[in-house]
């Protein structure tokens, strides 16, 4: 059977690179171990590597590896969290690299039309440069593909305010297992024509179809922003402003959360950039017109203080914005330069929930003898939950770490909470599915896989 699949796999290789020219296809095993993995834990080499550069390759390279039944994984740029891309049972990766143009960005319609390959932040500086917005950031934005994005549901810090990606989806082409080419939404900035197809494939991780174009919503340029960074007590002490804030009638776009630990490897990893003392800190952006996202910063730094901040710095020019948020996002670095193995998982819980989560996450550490990081998107609800575990394979500690994260999402699915608020599921949630979604609710998505890809081929071993 194997060996029927590699001949099969050597022979798909064979014609891809007669149709589509030799740089194409990668066999390379170097590379290939390369296009294995993402930056989770799992890898699995390819059988070998397509890269397509047009919809009608990606329709090709499915017509071949359909009549040959070999799987296909589809691949970004390998910055997903959850093993997504990973090719769990071999087959063929499908990467989308030489598909990066960007092939319009109009002003009057406010939308821009690319390639599933292009680089988020290139996007985002190219609309910019045109006066233009493209919210979406998640935080390895200048990695991470728009393809990528669309899979996932990608979202960020800017969710708060601006939605996730699914949000600025107006249109898509796909390319089917059976290598049909399907148009769905368009550029209108509302669309009811039928079913949300569109909201269909964003999310689905490469497992009911390959996003070959996107037709993304932009907004106007904000002109202006202010960040504040407040240093707080406690865990608990920073979550009650943030209640305090949205109960005055604020809506930030932004409000991301730190706890002590984090805060204690950033301090190390960056030493020069120290953060307001205290055990907790929030970072907050406001955007929108000059004189207004001023008055606004300067009130909500009013209401901070009155929850007792310990200090508060506030920046309003650009380039002291860029500073605060640098060390936002070098969080994720700093936990790693612990040493420690970091469990990041993105849980996400109703916002009432906030303090029940961080006072849980503490309750744990203590019960599981791991330290736990908990930061990120505190606006939505939606906390990284790091369990810092020791880095070997030992299988005393891989079985605490294990109940752990069982006791984790059990909680959080209990409160109405989802195991993957933005990175997916792919390999790391499964143990998880059954858990997080009814036995009627998995049936409907086995349904609609059956329905668009029959054979089972597109990401297989995943989740459906
Ligand atoms: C340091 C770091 C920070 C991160 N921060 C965030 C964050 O703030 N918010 C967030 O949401 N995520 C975050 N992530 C996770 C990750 O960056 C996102 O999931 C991102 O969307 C992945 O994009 P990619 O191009 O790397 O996709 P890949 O990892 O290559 O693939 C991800 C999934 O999408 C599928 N896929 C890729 N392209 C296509 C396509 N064209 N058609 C169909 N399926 C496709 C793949 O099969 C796979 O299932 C972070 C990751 C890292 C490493």
């Amino acid at each position: 059977m194997e060996r029927t699949k590699t001949r099969a796999a050597a022979a798909a290789a064979r014609e891809l690179r007669r149709k589509l020219g030799d740089q194409a296809v990668v066999t390379d095993a170097a590379r290939l171990v390369e296009l294995g993995g993402d930056k989770w834990f799992a890898h699995r080499q390819p059988d070998f590597a397509v890269f397509p550069r047009t919809s009608a390759e990606i329709a090709e390279v499915m017509r071949v590896t359909s009549e040959k039944r070999l799987p296909v994984t589809t691949r970004g740029s390998g910055y997903g969290y959850v093993g997504g891309c990973v090719p769990a049972i071999g087959g063929v990766v499908l990467g989308t690299q030489r598909m990066n143009g960007i092939k319009e960005i109009n002003r009057a319609d406010f939308v821009a039309v690319v390639e599933p390959g292009v680089i988020t932040g290139e996007l985002q500086s190219a609309v910019r440069r045109k006066g233009l917005f493209y919210p979406p950031d998640p935080a390895s934005l200048q990695h991470c593909s728009i393809g990528g994005n669309i899979a996932t549901n990608a979202g960020g810090p800017r969710c708060l305010k601006y939605g996730v990606t699914r949000n600025y989806v107006l249109g898509l082409e796909v390319v089917l297992a059976n290598g049909a080419i399907v148009k769905c939404g368009g550029r209108t900035h509302k669309n009811k024509t039928g079913f949300d197809l569109v909201g269909l494939f964003v999310g689905s991780e490469g497992l009911l179809g390959i996003v070959s174009e996107a037709t993304l919503r932009l907004l106007p340029f904000p002109p202006a922003r202010a960040v504040l960074s407040a240093g707080f007590r406690d865990m608990r002490a920073a979550s009650k402003a943030i209640r305090a804030m949205f109960a005055a009638g604020f809506l930030p776009a932004a409000v991301e959360i730190a706890d002590r630990f984090t805060l204690e490897a950033a301090r190390q990893f960056r030493p020069g950039n120290s953060f307001p003392p205290g055990d907790a800190h929030l970072l907050i952006e406001v955007d929108g017109q000059r004189e207004s996202v001023h008055a606004e910063a300067r009130s909500i730094a009013r209401l901070l203080r009155a929850e007792k901040a310990t200090a508060i710095e506030r920046a309003t020019d650009e380039r002291s914005c860029a500073r605060l948020w640098k060390l936002r996002r070098a969080f994720s670095e700093s936990l790693r330069a612990t040493g420690l193995k970091k469990l990041n998982e993105d849980v996400v819980v109703p916002r009432g929930r906030l303090v029940d989560l961080v006072d849980f996450a503490r309750d744990l550490q203590a019960r599981s003898g791991f330290p736990i990081a908990c930061f990120g998107h505190a606006g939505d609800g939606n906390i990284h939950v790091n369990i810092m575990v020791p880095n070997d394979d030992e299988p005393e500690i891989q079985a605490r770490a294990e109940s752990a994260l069982d006791e984790l999402f059990a909680k959080v699915i209990a409160w109405g909470g989802a195991i993957t608020g933005e990175h997916g599921v792919g390999l790391a949630k499964m143990r998880w599915w059954d858990l997080a979604l009814s036995k009627e609710n998995r049936a409907l998505h086995q349904t609609v896989k059956g329905a668009l890809d029959p054979q089972r081929l597109l990401n297989p071993g995943k989740f459906v």
